[in-house]
This record gives structure tokens, C-alpha cells and sequence, in this order.
């Protein structure tokens, strides 16, 4: 008697070439997205960039000017809301005041019209599944938020859909239960085989949970790839400021290796044109040297940070560039003061240099 192991359970899931304008704005200019039955996808990007509007068509909450989507390989462009066979959570938790919270989960069954113990029965059963099974008979302000986040979690699936939507469900809660809600959200995702579209704009949650993130601007999908993908290889800049690469250092590519600072590094993702490049240096691939090592940069202290099990430096290169280090507590550069920093022989990617 669970809700889980439901075998394929989770849709497929298809935007094509999704295009949606409020007046001059466009909001969407033509998204391409594709999620395998099950799988979890991340939304991720800055404010206005369209996470909402991408998630508010998917759900039928908002019309779309032209492109197609599809669940489960049927358009569903002219399907209402309650048809479409998914649950969503807001950031908002949006819960009835005036129910009690086995009765809110309820809610959407009884619209569906199940009988009164088939009701009860599963609304418990989804309120077990959040971790509130002894909850049943509060009401909302009687809960914390991350609880009342469980409960429109619940709420959402009580009902079996087979897409979950989930619109920065987590970003009016502080950050521990924050972490420790998402990771439930993967946990229960992940039994139920429920395909999920979660929009958030904090790249640590995307990077954490998502099996691939899908990095927008402006109405666009800048890259889409796992978290592994998107750290390797970003495809620009933007890509690579959200996945917390913050290192830009010039370099130069030369037969299909870069060269930075007269160190020779391999170079990831796409092959590129001999010329001038910008590197993105990895935190860990930076490392603190002696002025006779070889390969030593001469570098300033900009900042330092104690971050518990590491410390986080930023220097300046003689180019003028910043690079972020990561290094051991017990090293302490001084702010300030004249350093030396080595590249470690690891792979970069790049971009071109406009
Ligand atoms: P946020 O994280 O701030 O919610 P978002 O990435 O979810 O941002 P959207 O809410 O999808 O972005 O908005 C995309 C663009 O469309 C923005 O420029 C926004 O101002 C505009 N927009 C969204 N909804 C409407 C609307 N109902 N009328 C007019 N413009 C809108």
C-alpha cells in the first residue's frame, strides 16, 4: 500500500520551439526542451529570464504564441490546467487557511470526485510520504514553512500526476531546511518515477538535485547538460558564471591546447580555433606556489575566505584578471601581499575573446 514503484510511471516531456511575447517583451523565444519519462530537469537563471513563463506553459497556466508541447508525444497546447496530468508547487506555500491539512491534501481528489475513505486513505498515504503523517489535523499556521512545503507537495501529488512543476519551491525557506527539503524532493521524485521541471535561480540547488540543468537568458536556453557537463565544458561566459566558475583568465589557444600565463593546459569541450580565448579555471585547479616553482604566476591577494573544511582566495593576475583559488585552511595568503599561484595540469575549457 504505497504510491511509489509505479514502474514508468513519469511522462515524457517536449517544448518545441516555445515562443510566448507580452506585448514588445518575449519572453520565450523558441525553447527546445526534452525530458526522458522520470527524469529531472532544472530551470536555471536569472530574474526575467522566463524560468516562469517556460513553467506556467508547460502547465497550461499560460497560453503560448506558437511552438508546440507535448506530453507524453500529445500536444496538449488546447488542454486545460486539470487535464494535463501534473502537480505543481510555488514558492508560495498556498495552502487553504481555513483546512485542515489532511484536508487540503484531499482537495484535489475531492474535485475529482473520489469517494470519502479512498480520500482519506491516500491523502494520508502522500502525507506520509512527506515525512507529516502525524499532521493530518493542524492547520497551515500551525506548521513551519518547510512543513507547509511538504503539504503542497503532497498536495501536488496526491493525485498521481505524471510531470511535477515546481516554481522556486524552496526559496522562501532558511537555508538549512532549504537543503534538506530539496533533498527530499530528489528522494521522493525519484521513487514515484515522476518526470519534474524545477525552476529555481540558485545554481547550488540546480547543480544538486537535477540530473540536467538547463542554464536560460532572455527567453533562451544558453546550454543544457548534466552538472558534471556544464562545470566541464560551459559555452560562454553566462554559462559559466552560473555553474560558479567566476575565473575568466585570458589565454591563447594554440594547437588545440591553451596556453595561459606560458602554461600549457589541455583543452575541454568543442574544438577550437587557434587565437585569443577566454579560460575557465577551475577553484580546485589553482594552487598556491613558491616564487621558484615552475609555471608561478606573480600574483596580489584580493581576498581571502574561511569556508570550514577550505579556504577560498581571490587573486589578481599581471593581466588583471581574477582568479578564485581553493587551498587548504592552514594556508593563509595576506591580503594585499605579493603571492604566487600555479595551474595545475588540469583541462580547461574556454571561449572565444571578443
Ligand atoms: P523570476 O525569477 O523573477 O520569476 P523568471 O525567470 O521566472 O523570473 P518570468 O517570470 O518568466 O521570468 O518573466 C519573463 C519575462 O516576461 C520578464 O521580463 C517578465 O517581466 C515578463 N512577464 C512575465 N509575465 C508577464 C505578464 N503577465 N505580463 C507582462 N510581462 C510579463
Amino acid at each position: 500500500r504505497t504510491m511509489t514503484a509505479e514502474p514508468g510511471s513519469g511522462a515524457t516531456v517536449a517544448l518545441r520551439n516555445v515562443v510566448k511575447t507580452y506585448g514588445s517583451m518575449q519572453a520565450l523565444s523558441g525553447i527546445d526542451l526534452e525530458l526522458a519519462p522520470g527524469e529531472f530537469i532544472a530551470l536555471l537563471g536569472p530574474s526575467g529570464c522566463g524560468k516562469t513563463t517556460a513553467l506556467r506553459a508547460l502547465s497550461g497556466l499560460e497560453t503560448i504564441d506558437s511552438g508546440s508541447i507535448l506530453i507524453d508525444g500529445v500536444d496538449v497546447a488546447a488542454t486545460p490546467t486539470n487535464k494535463r496530468d501534473i502537480g505543481m508547487v510555488f514558492q508560495s506555500y498556498s495552502l487553504f487557511p481555513h483546512m485542515t491539512v489532511l484536508e487540503n491534501v484531499e482537495f484535489g481528489l475531492r474535485m475529482r470526485k473520489v469517494a470519502k475513505a479512498d480520500r482519506r486513505e491516500r491523502a494520508t498515504e502522500a502525507l506520509e510520504m512527506v515525512g507529516l503523517g502525524a499532521h493530518g489535523e493542524r492547520f497551515a499556521h500551525q506548521l513551519s514553512g518547510g512543513q507547509q512545503q511538504r503539504v503542497a507537495l503532497a498536495r501536488a501529488l496526491v493525485t498521481r500526476p505524471r510531470v511535477l512543476l515546481l516554481d522556486e519551491p524552496l526559496s522562501a525557506l532558511d537555508a538549512k531546511v532549504r537543503v534538506q527539503l530539496r533533498e527530499e524532493i530528489r528522494r521522493i521524485t525519484r521513487d514515484l518515477g515522476i518526470t519534474t521541471v524545477f525552476v529555481t535561480h540558485d545554481q547550488e540547488e540546480a547543480l544538486a538535485v537535477a540530473d540536467r540543468v538547463a542554464v536560460m537568458r532572455a527567453g533562451r536556453i544558453e546550454q543544457i547538460g548534466t552538472p558534471e557537463e556544464l562545470y566541464a565544458t560551459p559555452a560562454n561566459p553566462f554559462v559559466a558564471d552560473f555553474v560558479g566558475l567566476t575565473s575568466r583568465v585570458p589565454g591563447e589557444v594554440v594547437d588545440g591546447a591553451v596556453v595561459v600565463h606560458g602554461v600549457r593546459l589541455p583543452l575541454l569541450g568543442e574544438h577550437q580555433e587557434n587565437g585569443p580565448v577566454l579560460t575557465y579555471i577551475r577553484p580546485e585547479d589553482v594552487a598556491l606556489a613558491a616564487k621558484d616553482d615552475p609555471g608561478a604566476i606573480p600574483v596580489t591577494v584580493v581576498s581571502t575566505s574561511f569556508l570550514g573544511s577550505l579556504r577560498r582566495t581571490h587573486f589578481l593576475l599581471p593581466d588583471e584578471s581574477l582568479i578564485a583559488a581553493q587551498h587548504a585552511v592552514d594556508e593563509h595568503p595576506v591580503v594585499g601581499a605579493p603571492a604566487f599561484v600555479r595551474l595545475k595540469q588540469s583541462a580547461v575549457a574556454a571561449s572565444p575573446r571578443s
